[in-house]
């Protein structure tokens, strides 16, 4: 039997965005209640515990830290969560056995290069910087961008973002070939986009963590999502875990109602429905549309998703470091089979020790090995890669590249597209591919005839991760609650 509840704020999803929204929220006073369908918070940022290993499953590369810490300042409390900045950011090993250590420090960077490639990267970093500082304050920070402010945008510094250009064709404009090509190249998957169809405007992404650099949280990303959980249950947000939103039935002159199921799978399973006053919905864009009865005549095509297997492994490996990625001979190849919905043969391999800044997770001796693949995301009927075949290619491929003897795997566990799909649609990161210009603007948060409704997070507010999910949860919030909403 289902019962109808009144309530005052629901937040729908217990991710960054649904945790900042949910804090914005009750430190306005307001009555929150954050519905999550899984049994723990974190969404996409999960963390596992398997044999004394601890992994995150999701991000991994942090930048931005003070957007992190910013609900904390904000409310005046102390932000309990330790930084260590990484230097290098990242060391990339190219299929023609070539290791580059990629630093903030330029000089250092660039003294690995031959003289045309140095100048290309310093070009490019430049360019990267130019475009970010120009995006950020209206696309990347600021609430969503008004038409004057997009049209003042447009007029300074369209024709520097090229509307007209490909990532490619700006990064071979500046005279970028070879490995340098991919290393700039790669920075479009963070929005899940296609390098090779994304928009010349995704460079300004490469800033961020090569200008702005990178930090590892001490005891991972599953302390920041801890610490957000904290934050919010000492300000009495009520959590309502294992709990999963069905339908929204938009309800005149009201927020819509939300039934939701309770213990979905359990003895103790039963409905309830939520009559609330104003409603954060931080599930994905497109399935808070559908829920609404809003969806698009023609589906969005997705961003891409991922394959990650978290390897619990018994020996040193001095070579990886906290982030480390192994290029393929070809990059294009890798986005040729996710275009038909293939798992490429030869994909891009990033690896993530978080143990490397935290000895305390993995076992003295061990490591923990994160280790990411892009994957396509799956199609309309919920059909993705065959995620056995993926997870034995890629270990083959850890071997065959010199990376690992498999015997020295303890632990393994896989997470996918599958998994990823009950995050999100299809299991697609990041939403709808930002592959055209109309496709990397954001969407807004409102939705037509809904007033007392925003949505929030990173398929909302895409392109820079965790940061933005919190930004766009807090800034939803915000307005929701008629609160200037500040950048
Ligand atoms: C493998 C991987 C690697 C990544 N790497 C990085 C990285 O290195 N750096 C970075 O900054 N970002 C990275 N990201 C992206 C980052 O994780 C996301 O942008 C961010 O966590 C999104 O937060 P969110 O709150 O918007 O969404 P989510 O975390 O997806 O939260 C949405 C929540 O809604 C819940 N939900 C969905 N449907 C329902 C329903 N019907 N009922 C109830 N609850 C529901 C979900 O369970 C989830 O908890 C990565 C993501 C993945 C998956």
């Amino acid at each position: 039997m289902t019962t109808v509840e009144r309530c005052d704020a629901l937040v729908l999803g217990g991710g960054f965005a649904g945790l900042a929204a949910a804090i914005r929220l009750a430190s306005l006073g307001r009555e929150v209640t954050l519905i999550e369908r899984h049994a723990s918070l974190g969404g996409k940022a999960g963390e596992v515990r398997i044999d004394g290993f601890r992994f995150d499953t999701g991000p991994s590369v942090v930048t931005l830290p003070h957007v992190l810490e910013q609900p904390f300042t904000t409310l005046g409390k102390p932000f309990p969560v330790a930084w260590r900045a990484l230097d290098p950011l990242a060391r990339y090993r190219f299929a023609s056995g070539r290791t580059l250590d990629v630093s903030r420090d330029v000089d250092a960077t660039t003294a690995q290069l031959d003289a045309r490639e140095a100048r290309a990267y310093r070009t490019l970093l430049e360019e990267a910087r130019i475009l970010y500082e120009a995006a950020a304050p209206v696309f990347v920070h600021g609430p969503p961008p008004t038409l004057p402010e997009l049209t003042r945008y447009g007029l300074r510094h369209g024709l520097r973002a090229r509307p007209w250009a490909r990532l490619p064709d700006l990064l071979r404009h500046h005279g970028a070939e070879g490995d340098v090509r991919d290393l700039f190249l790669r920075f479009a998957t963070y929005f899940g986009a296609d390098p090779f169809r994304a928009p010349a405007i995704l460079h300004n992404i490469a800033w961020v963590e090569l200008g702005l650099g990178v930090v590892a949280p001490v005891g991972g990303v599953g302390e920041l999502v801890h610490a957000y959980g904290e934050l919010a249950r000492s300000l009495g947000v009520r959590m309502q875990l294992d709990t999963r939103v069905d339908a929204l039935s938009p309800s005149p002159g009201r927020a819509p109602e939300v039934h939701v199921f309770v213990h979905p799978g359990s003895d103790a399973a039963h409905g309830v429905t939520y009559a609330p006053d104003v409603v954060v919905s931080t599930l994905d864009r497109e399935r808070t549309l559908a829920m609404l009865g809003r969806s698009p005549r023609r589906a969005a095509e997705p961003s891409l998703s991922g394959m990650v297997l978290l390897l619990g492994v018994e020996g040193t490996h001095p070579d990886v470091m906290h982030h480390t990625l192994s290029m393929p001979a070809r990059y294009e190849a890798e986005f040729e089979a996710m275009r038909k919905g293939e798992m490429p043969k030869d994909p891009t391999l990033y690896v993530s020790l978080s143990a490397r800044s935290h000895p305390a997770d993995a076992p003295d001796g061990m490591e923990n090995w994160f280790v990411m693949a892009n994957a396509p995301a799956q199609d309309t009927a919920g059909r993705g890669v065959d995620e056995a075949a993926y997870a034995e290619r890629i270990l083959a491929l850890l071997e065959a590249r010199g990376w690992l003897d498999r015997n020295a795997v303890r632990v393994q566990r896989t997470v996918g597209p599958a998994h990823l799909a009950t995050l999100a649609t299809r299991g697609a990161i990041y939403g709808q591919a930002p592959h055209s210009l109309l496709a990397t603007l954001r969407p807004p948060q409102t939705v037509r005839g809904e007033r007392h409704l925003r949505l929030a997070g990173g398929t909302v507010h895409p392109g820079g991760g965790i940061p933005l999910a919190v930004t766009s949860g807090w800034q939803a919030a915000s307005d929701l609650a008629g609160v200037p909403v500040e950048a």
